[in-house]
C-alpha cells in the first residue's frame, strides 16, 4: 500500500475526532487526512454500537447499544457527498461499554448488524478493506460466533465485496488466547469455502493476549500458523510499545514481520503515539 515503511500500517481512530456535534464521531476525511500526514492511506473506523459518550443516544433518538443504521451515518460520521479517496479498516463494537453487547447468539440481531456494515459501505461509497468483529462472552459466542462469520460472508458476497474479516482476541471473552484461535480456525475451516478461507483470519492484539496469558505471548504466537493471521494491534495498555515492557518486542517485531499481506494497526489514542509505535518497531526490524 505504501512504500514509506516496511510494515502495511493502517492509521488508528484517535481519541480527538470525538464531539459533541455532529458528526460525533468525526468524519472519514478527517482521519485521512491526518493519515496523510504519516504517508499512510488506509485509516481504522471506529463502528460501535449507539455510545452514551457525547449524548450519542440523544442525538440519534436511539438507546445506549442499540446498532446503529443508515439514518444515523451523517450524525455519526459526516456528510460524505465530498468523496472519501482512501480505504478503510472497519472495527466493529469491541463491547467495552456498559450496556453494549454483541448478540452473535441471536440470528435476527446478527443480520440487523451485518446489514448496516452494508449501509455503511454504501454510505462510505466503497466497502472496507477489512472488518474486525469481536468475541462476546462465551454464553453468546459459543456455537454462535461461527454464525456470525459465515453469514458475513454471504452477507457481504450478496452485496458484491469480499472484504478480509478477522476476529480480534479480547481479554476475558469467547476467543481470548491461541488455542482459542486454533479451535476456532478450525470450525471456521470445515464450513467455508477455500477462497472464504482465505479472507478469514485473526487479528491479533498483544496487549490482550499479554493481559490473558499473563505472560509474554510469544512462545504461544509461535504455534499459530501464519495463514491463520490477518491482522495485528501493536500497543502496549494503548501505549507505545517500549522496552519497559514485559513483552519481548523485538521477537514480537520479527514475528509479525513475517505474516504476508497483514494489516498493522499501532493502537493508540494520540497523534504523535502513532508514528512513535511504527518507529518502535521498524526501527527493531532493521536492526
Ligand atoms: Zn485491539
Amino acid at each position: 500500500m505504501t512504500k514509506n515503511y516496511i510494515l502495511d500500517w493502517t492509521f488508528p481512530n484517535l481519541g480527538k475526532y470525538y464531539r459533541n456535534v455532529p458528526p460525533i464521531r468525526g468524519s472519514l476525511n478527517e482521519r485521512l487526512k491526518d493519515a496523510k500526514r504519516l504517508g499512510l492511506t488506509r485509516i481504522e473506523v471506529p463502528f460501535d454500537l449507539v455510545r452514551e459518550e457525547n449524548d450519542e443516544y440523544l442525538v440519534l433518538n436511539k438507546k445506549i447499544g442499540d446498532v446503529i443504521t443508515k439514518d444515523d451515518f451523517v450524525l455519526l460520521y459526516g456528510d460524505n457527498s465530498s468523496k472519501f479517496e482512501g480505504y478503510y479498516v472497519l472495527h466493529t463494537d469491541p463491547e467495552l461499554k456498559r450496556a453494549h453487547t454483541l448478540y452473535w447468539n441471536l440470528a435476527e440481531w446478527r443480520n440487523r448488524y451485518l446489514e448496516s456494515i452494508v449501509e455503511f459501505s454504501d454510505f462510505v461509497g466503497k466497502p472496507p478493506s477489512a472488518i474486525e468483529f469481536h468475541p462476546s462472552k462465551p454464553k453468546r459466542s459459543k456455537k454462535y460466533m461461527i454464525y456470525s462469520i459465515l453469514e458475513a460472508f454471504d452477507k457481504f458476497k450478496g452485496a458484491g465485496f469480499s472484504p478480509y474479516i478477522m476476529i480480534e482476541n479480547r481479554t476475558g471473552m469467547y476467543i481470548s488466547t491461541v488455542n482459542d484461535m486454533i479451535n476456532f480456525y478450525k470450525e471456521v475451516s470445515e464450513n467455508l469455502s477455500p477462497n472464504e478461507l482465505s479472507k478469514f483470519g485473526f487479528c491479533i492484539d498483544i496487549s490482550q493476549l499479554y493481559t490473558q496469558m499473563r505472560k509474554d505471548p510469544v512462545n504461544d504466537l509461535k504455534k499459530l500458523p501464519k495463514d491463520y493471521i490477518l491482522g495485528w494491534h501493536i500497543h502496549y495498555r494503548h501505549k507505545p510499545p517500549s522496552n519497559q515492557d514485559s513483552i519481548g518486542w523485538k521477537s514480537i517485531a520479527k514475528l509479525i514481520s513475517e505474516t504476508e499481506n497483514a494489516f498493522y494497526l499501532p493502537e493508540v489514542f494520540k497523534f504523535n503515539d502513532v508514528i512513535k509505535t511504527i518507529k518502535y518497531i521498524e526501527n527493531m526490524l532493521k536492526h
